[in-house]
């Protein structure tokens, strides 16, 4: 079967897909730089999984002595705070109350100039060479092409470098990847997670509720974030064996997840019954699936564990990273990347991140970001939080501008130009 794209050809300068911490800084950063900028979204907000995902936390910006992110990363949190009236908690994470930073997310792309299509998928790409000629966009309208003279890959999983041929590694040697999470909000409850006292972990009351045989579907990971009047959001559950490139696998673990927050809830009642209540309830799941791991696409630099364990510094750095190795496992599995004492970070600690893992090697008119960079496994289970994903997102979208300024391809940028627009 031969199938016939009819819908015209739309251009822009820069298209970035995904709209997570990545995509909007891409989009912003390009947008600001005079390209006119296309951000395309399957879901109907901005923010990923800060917002749909309702991942409700941003690591710290700090590495416990100053801060890291200067710039956009900065620039976003300091207005998303303002505006939902928000402090960092004790240890410098700052909560995120969804619908607020969804506005401000609109807010400060729009208002850099970059277009947002909602409800729209890059299905396919069309190559020329190694280059991608356009993006084949899935929506009401059909499918259409959008062409471009750079695209920035900000979709989490590396869709479009996919689709484009870009190699990438997914997983352990088994192929095992981290456990997704479906996070969900719980609502009449009656008191604060005051410095995590409610907190899974070893030797808590979670462990206790691991092995009641009533609740099978719980485990002792639950990291409730209070979002005011009685809210909680939760990052909790651990759905083993997802593949976020597999929509029957996607979809499977939508319908655990489900049954995962009731479960909990039902849990939480009766173990902790003077913050939970009789009724509390389950108010919402994410409508986004909380993946920790799939493609890490291949690119001019590895990022590896042995970068992280010797804090290295690099000349094309676009940011630095201070968050611990923090790879989830499935039941049974313990992480492979346990640090001795002296390779753990202590407070001042980083290491960089350079804009050569945003590079693909061949293709010379796409920029990965987020997520999907490349990184060893072990290294992405600790360079996989949002400030970093905000961070290579403003590095693709400035990098993506310049390029279309000076009519060349990635590959012929100068680091040190991008680096000069980042502010320090
Ligand atoms: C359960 C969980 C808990 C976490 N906890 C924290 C935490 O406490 N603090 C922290 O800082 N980080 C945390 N993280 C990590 C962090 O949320 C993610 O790694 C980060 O959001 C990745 O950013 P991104 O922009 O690369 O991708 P995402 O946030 O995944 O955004 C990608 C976007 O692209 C869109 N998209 C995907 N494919 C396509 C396509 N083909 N076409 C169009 N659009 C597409 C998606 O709809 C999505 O909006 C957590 C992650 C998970 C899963």
């Amino acid at each position: 079967m031969t199938l016939e794209i009819t819908n015209p050809v739309k251009k822009y300068d820069v298209i970035v897909v995904g709209g997570g911490p990545a995509g909007v800084a891409a989009a912003v950063a390009s947008a600001r730089l005079g390209a006119d900028t296309l951000i395309i979204e399957s879901a109907t907000a901005l923010g990923g999984m800060a917002t749909v995902g309702m991942v409700s936390r941003l690591t710290t910006l700090s590495d416990g002595n100053k801060i890291l992110y200067h710039s956009l990363t900065t620039e976003i949190m300091d207005r998303y705070m303002k505006e939902a009236g928000v402090e960092p908690d004790f240890k410098g994470r700052i909560p995120l109350i969804t619908e607020d930073l969804k506005v401000v997310l609109d807010d400060i792309v729009s208002e850099a100039g970059a277009r947002i299509l909602f409800q729209s998928t890059v299905c396919a790409v069309e190559k020329d060479g190694e280059n991608i000629s356009c993006v084949i966009v899935a929506n009401k309208a059909g499918l259409t092409p959008y062409k471009a003279h750079v695209y920035v890959d900000a979709t989490g999983d590396g869709d479009v470098a996919y689709f484009a041929g870009v190699p990438y590694e997914k997983g352990d040697e088994e192929g095992d990847l981290q456990p997704a999470s479906l996070c969900f909000a719980l609502s009449n409850v009656h008191s604060e997670n005051k410095k995590g006292s409610l907190n899974g972990g070893k030797d808590t009351v979670w462990s206790e509720i691991g092995r009641d045989p009533k609740y099978p579907l719980v485990r002792n990971h639950f990291v409730p974030v209070h979002v005011g009047n009685g809210t909680i959001f939760a990052n909790a559950g651990h759905l083993d064996g997802v593949d976020s490139t597999d929509p029957e696998s996607v979809s499977d673990a939508y319908i655990k997840g489900r049954k995962i927050a009731k479960e909990y809830l039902e849990a939480v009642k009766e173990y902790i019954p003077e913050v939970f209540g009789q009724d509390a309830i389950v108010v919402a799941t994410a409508p986004m699936l909380g993946v920790r791991e799939s493609r890490r696409m291949e690119a001019e630099y590895q990022l590896t564990v042995r970068d992280y364990i010797e804090r290295k510094s690099f000349d094309d750095e676009v940011c630095r990273n201070h968050n611990w190795l923090d790879c989830h496992t499935k039941k049974g599995k313990v992480s492979p990347y346990k640090l001795d004492p002296d390779q753990k970070y202590k407070d001042g600690d980083s290491h960089g991140i350079p804009w050569r893992c945003l590079v693909p090697k061949k293709v010379d008119n796409l920029i990965l970001s987020g997520r999907c960079i490349w990184n060893d496994r072990g290294v992405f289970s600790s360079t996989r939080v949002m400030p970093n994903c905000f961070s290579t997102g403003e590095a693709a979208g400035i990098a993506a501008a310049l390029a279309v300024k000076k009519s060349c391809g990635v590959h012929a940028l100068d680091a040190k130009e991008i680096l000069s627009h980042i502010k320090k």
